[in-house]
């Protein structure tokens, strides 16, 4: 079957780029609204990938979380860790999730056609339905919990906490941080989406529930194929396992645009050295530019001068192996 007589989707547009010797598309699925984009071609190296718009409104790390916690057991995969089985018996030649400041990713890749259509079973089985609404313990143990530590005193534990304590030891990811609240004080890019360890552990079990229910959605997502592969079958799998279970959901989670500032604006901000370390060495400078307003906000970057945008405290990356 081809993609055009697919009745679950409609294609909005088709297009052949020679210069990677492919044929795209660009889709809908009717019920839900899901974004689907197809690159088609005789690469062996097939990809897939769903990604959600996930626009945090506090700096509780919740959009991080989440990611973490969708991969540890889902209803047809109802094991503690799946990726990391998967990764040991897997051929695939990527496998990762990655949480960006306003978007996060499920990407896999694979040369071999029942590996991948495997991987991305899983994949979406963990986005969709995910163990955490039955298992408060795992958002316990990847966002945050209280531990006695060897002292005896309480204190603070989890995967995504202690993770962003070792992100927040950095200078430039302070900066980066910095940079970033200053040049857009009143959008989703003023949070950490990795989480603000201070912050972290204000995030409450039903906020984070809420935060899957709401983003995690097919009509807030953008499905991805790539390679050599039926698409319709691909497609078809895709619609009859998840997507057709989904009504439509209006998904409040656009990026809205700064207004320029009238005036330059100038932060500084103090973080801890060693002692004996000096600080005129430990000193750094950056400067950063708003995106001009008629621009748009594809990806949502914002322009920074001098420092790599998703280098540090900005993406929170995980290794699923
Ligand atoms: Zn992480």
């Amino acid at each position: 079957m081809r993609v055009e007589e697919l009745t679950s989707y409609e294609v909005i547009e088709k297009r052949e780029i020679a210069d990677i010797n492919s044929v795209t598309y660009l889709c809908r699925h009717k019920k839900t609204g899901a974004r689907v984009a197809l690159v088609s071609n005789d690469d062996d190296n097939k990809v897939f990938y769903i990604g959600f718009r996930t626009t945090p409104k506090d700096s509780t790390g919740v959009a991080h979380i989440l990611e973490h916690s969708v991969l540890c057991g889902s209803k047809e995969f109802p094991i503690k860790d799946p990726f990391i089985e998967l990764a040991k018996g897997s051929l695939n030649t990527f496998l990762n999730a990655i949480t960006y400041p306003d978007h996060t990713v499920y990407p896999v890749a694979s040369c071999n056609d029942k590996d991948f259509q495997n991987l991305m079973h899983v994949y979406l089985d963990a986005v969709f339905y995910p163990n955490i609404y039955k298992n408060e313990a795992i958002f316990r143990q990847e966002g945050w919990h209280y531990e006695l530590d060897e002292n005896g005193e309480l204190s603070y534990n989890g995967v995504v906490y202690n993770e962003m304590k070792g992100a927040f030891s950095s200078p430039d990811a302070v900066l980066f941080r910095e940079i970033t609240t200053a040049l857009y004080p009143h959008t989703t890019y003023s949070c950490e989406s990795g989480g603000d360890p201070k912050v972290i552990p204000e995030l409450t079990y039903e906020q984070f529930k809420d935060f899957h229910r709401t983003y995690y959605h097919p009509s807030n997502s953008y499905i991805y194929l790539y390679g050599n592969m039926d698409m319709a079958e691909k497609l078809t799998f895709i619609d009859e396992h998840y997507l057709s279970a989904y009504d439509a959901l209006e998904v409040d989670s656009e990026v809205a645009s700064e207004a320029p500032f009238d005036a330059p604006v100038r932060r500084v901000r103090e973080f801890p050295i060693s002692e004996g370390e000096n600080a005129d060495e430990n000193t750094y400078l950056d400067a950063g530019r708003g995106r001009p307003p008629g621009q748009g906000t594809l990806c949502g970057v914002p322009d920074s001068g001098l420092c790599a945008v998703y280098g540090s405290g900005g993406a929170a990356e995980e290794g699923a192996d």
